[in-house]
């Protein structure tokens, strides 16, 4: 999907989560565009900007099927993770990608130097609800070619009462096939009854996300769609529910880079974005196109008057002990 914000802002974010966890209450952004879908948004949030390289996520519907249209518009630094629940999107992209997006399988495009695609989604008997994430991709990988992946028959484990789907990464000794470029983990974890504790890894940061409830994290309720962060140093959680439920988990390694996130694109500097922008409203080759769209495309917000900053936070509480105090 499109941040179609239409003054996109720069988040500042210098708060220190206290304990190593904080609850990301999820806030509702209007996309505009023709039937005005809204979506809930927990990162990047004034606390947290990033959770391993994930620096966005959008809980988006339920919304009618055919709510979203998101036209061609461009993409840097960053890969897009497309995790429809319900409903399928029609996806198309400048390397040429043509592909119908549905519940259950892992659409990557990793944008590199540049890339733009379309997103609209289909008529059909269920409701659109899904997530959209973006992973930032790190110094060393910011000049890869763009690129589009379709993960079908990603790995499913069980372990205690849950299931797990792992989207990117590893988790409970199943690793997914996704290309990414930093150390991240991704899954959709479904519930049965009773209480099961996972392992974390303890240099990694977490964030839990409840889609459908009720779920209990460390014995407190999680209120579904809010992100709860975990600092590093956690070992594991503790997760239980009475009647059945659905998460997502997302981590990694804490991303050491500084980010400008503006608009569609990330950027090292202010420059960086200036100069994505000005491409984009160029038409350079940068993007490439999106066949099907014609002349249609989404334009470039005006740049705001002030210098964007990299995002910075103090680093995050590792907890160190063993006591579930959070
Ligand atoms: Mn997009």
């Amino acid at each position: 999907m499109s941040n179609l914000e239409v003054a996109p802002q720069e988040t500042d974010c210098t708060s220190t989560p206290a304990n190593g966890t904080l609850l990301i209450e999820a806030r509702t952004v209007p996309l505009g565009g023709v039937r005005g879908i809204t979506v809930n948004r927990t990162l990047p949030s004034r606390q947290v900007p990033t959770i391993g390289a994930w620096c966005f996520v959008d809980h988006f519907g339920p919304a009618p099927a055919d709510s979203m249209v998101v036209l061609p518009h461009p993409h840097t630094a960053l890969q897009t993770v497309t995790w429809p629940l319900t409903g399928s999107i029609h996806h198309r992209d400048s390397v040429g990608s043509d592909v119908i997006v549905r519940p259950g399988e892992l659409n990557l495009m990793t944008a590199g130097h540049g890339v733009s695609h379309s997103e609209i989604s289909l008529v059909g008997p269920d409701p659109l609800r899904g997530l959209q994430l973006w992973l930032a991709l790190p110094d060393d990988a910011l000049n890869a070619a763009p690129a589009f992946e379709q993960h079908t028959g990603l790995p499913i484990v069980e372990t205690g009462t849950l299931t797990a789907t792992v989207l990117t990464g590893e988790f409970a000794g199943a690793r997914s096939p996704a290309t990414t470029y930093t150390p991240v983990v991704g899954a959709q974890l479904s519930l049965r009854p009773g209480t099961s504790t996972i392992e974390l890894e303890p240099g990694f940061e977490y964030g839990l996300m409840v889609l459908d409830g009720p779920v209990r994290v460390d014995g407190r309720a999680l209120p579904d769609g809010d992100l709860l962060y975990l600092g590093p140093g956690h070992q594991g959680v503790e997760l239980s529910t009475t009647t059945g439920s659905r998460m997502i988990m997302l981590g990694g390694e804490p991303f050491e880079a500084e980010l400008i996130m503006w608009w569609n694109f990330i950027g090292r500097s202010h420059q960086d974005i200036l100069r994505a922008r000005q491409e984009w409203e160029d038409h350079s080759v940068r993007f490439g196109t999106v066949a099907g769209h014609g002349s249609e495309r989404i334009p470039a917000p005006p740049m705001p008057i002030t210098i964007l900053k990299p995002r910075r936070r103090n680093k995050p509480v590792r907890r160190t002990d063993g006591e579930d105090d959070r």
